[in-house]
């Protein structure tokens, strides 16, 4: 439900800052102004323009801060409600002592995201593009942002209404013969609605393929780093995050935990683990060291299995062997400096094989080419019109739209045309939940309470 009463928040981050920013949204934005902030020059508040002043307590008189304000008169505004901006100093105080003034107003404060679903209800943006809101908040590597940023712009959101349009006209057409019960589908009727539904089909199943791809641009991958003691583990690791983070010495059997960092590469967020050398050991430690690094790996994204090319493979490696059967690796022959004495046996169950010397860095750049192929296949990705798929949320709505479709084609020769009518009515609110059409309270609970109070 959505009551349109008046309500403020913080928007800027908790702490000292140069800058914090009060927003105040709804049909009491202006009277809030008026009341709490003073123009050094006349005029008062006028929409879009910013006017410099001081906010005052408007019961003792006492000036609280110098400020800039801004008024925003609807709809030209993010909730397309009126909105107050109020730019005071940014200590945490003095934001605190402005937004409990601007609360004595008689106002209340916003509740998670209140502002963004606010634009949402109000038609100014969908559900994909509020989401969005909140992925551009929380990127961490270029590729998430870039991906927000085109969900923001309204591209998937695009594909999304071309869906249901193909839809809605497939529907029409059904429940033109439903008012007819003694007619027959016509041939070509029953074609165009193939056509269109086809259509329908076609864009759904192009953007379920992207799925995998987009939630890896928005989450980033997990990448785990085992081998043998001393096959050169810790050096590739700090060679990776570009800084002495894990403890390489000569002595076998260092790295007993799991060390975890995130770095980017090329854009792509990587979390990245360091495990303790793989062997047969007696020292306990060790030992409860290699049982964690063994149950990381089904859990990974990817396995960079790190071998000493300069020694022959051996007992040792073939533990790795054993332990990586079936997950997605990529071989990094280490110590490519030293003469080559490593011959790998059956070379095809890596996805890649590539040459470095963790030593001196050479080879670490190609060999994070290779990862990012791994996962951001397509070309596209690379453009600002690159649609991808990022949230569970949308793919398991595009699935669930997915199956009714193709119980509709289906059945289009021979089912009772309510049933058929009944398959793209389902369709149709799986996909319209995507965009928010057919969202409930609930939902939108859901989705606005991860975001930030302010936003
Ligand atoms: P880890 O036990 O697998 O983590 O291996 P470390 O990174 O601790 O390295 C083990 C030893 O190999 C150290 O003495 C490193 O200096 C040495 N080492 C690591 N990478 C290279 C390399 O590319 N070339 C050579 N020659 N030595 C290396």
């Amino acid at each position: 439900m959505y009551i349109r009463d008046t309500i403020a928040a913080v928007s800027t981050p908790p702490g000292n800052g140069g800058i914090g920013i009060i927003r105040v949204s709804g049909d009491q934005a202006a009277a809030v102004g008026n009341a709490v902030f003073k123009p050094v020059y006349d005029g008062g508040l006028v929409s879009h323009r910013f006017s410099f002043g001081t906010i005052t307590d408007p019961v003792t008189g006492v000036a609280v801060d110098e400020a800039m304000a801004v008024y925003m008169r609807a709809p030209r505004s993010y909730t397309r409600e009126d909105i107050l901006e109020l730019h005071c100093h940014g200590g945490w105080l003095v934001v605190e002592k402005v937004l409990a003034l601007v609360l004595s107003c008689g106002i209340r404060l916003a509740d998670p995201g209140e502002f963004t679903r606010r634009a949402f209800l109000n038609g100014r943006i969908d559900l994909i593009q509020a989401e969005a809101v909140m992925d551009i908040i929380s990127s961490k590597s270029e590729s998430a942002l870039q991906l927000a940023q085109t969900q923001r712009e309204g591209v998937l959101s695009k594909r999304i209404e071309d869906v249901r349009g193909y839809l809605i006209r497939a529907l029409a057409l059904v429940e033109a013969y439903i008012d007819f019960p003694d007619d027959d589908l016509g041939e070509t009727d029953v074609e165009s609605i193939r056509a269109s539904v086809g259509e329908a089909q076609r864009i759904i199943t192009g953007l379920l393929s992207t799925f995998e791809e987009g939630r890896v641009m928005r989450d980033g991958i997990s990448v785990l780093i085992v081998g043998k003691p001393n096959a050169g583990k810790s050096s590739l690791l700090n060679r990776l995050l570009n800084e002495n983070r894990a403890i390489v010495t000569h002595i076998p059997g260092t790295t007993r935990d799991i060390i975890e960092e995130t770095v980017t590469f090329e854009g792509l967020a990587v979390r990245l683990l360091d495990t303790a050398g793989i062997r047969h050991t007696d020292d306990l430690v060790e030992q409860e060291g290699i049982s964690r690094a063994l149950a990381k790996i089904p859990q990974a994204d990817l396995i960079l299995a790190v071998f000493d090319a300069s020694r022959e493979f051996g007992q040792e490696d073939q533990l790795i062997y054993d332990a990586l059967t079936g997950h997605r690796t990529i071989a990094v022959l280490n110590k490519t400096d030293l003469p080559r004495q490593l011959v790998l046996p059956d070379e095809g169950r890596f996805l890649a094989q590539t040459g470095i010397v963790a030593l001196t860095g050479d080879g670490v750049d190609q060999l994070k080419q290779v990862v990012c192929k791994q996962f951001l296949r397509s070309t596209a990705s690379d453009s600002r019109e690159f649609v991808a798929l990022s949230r569970a949320r949308h793919r398991d709505a595009l699935v669930s739209a997915q199956q009714n479709l193709q119980q509709f084609s289906s059945g289009l020769r021979d089912r009772n045309l309510e049933l058929l009518a009944l398959d793209l009515r389902s369709a149709l609110q799986a996909v319209g939940s995507v965009v928010g059409q057919t969202a409930t309270d609930e939902v939108l609970d859901h989705i606005f309470s991860s975001f930030c109070i302010g936003k």
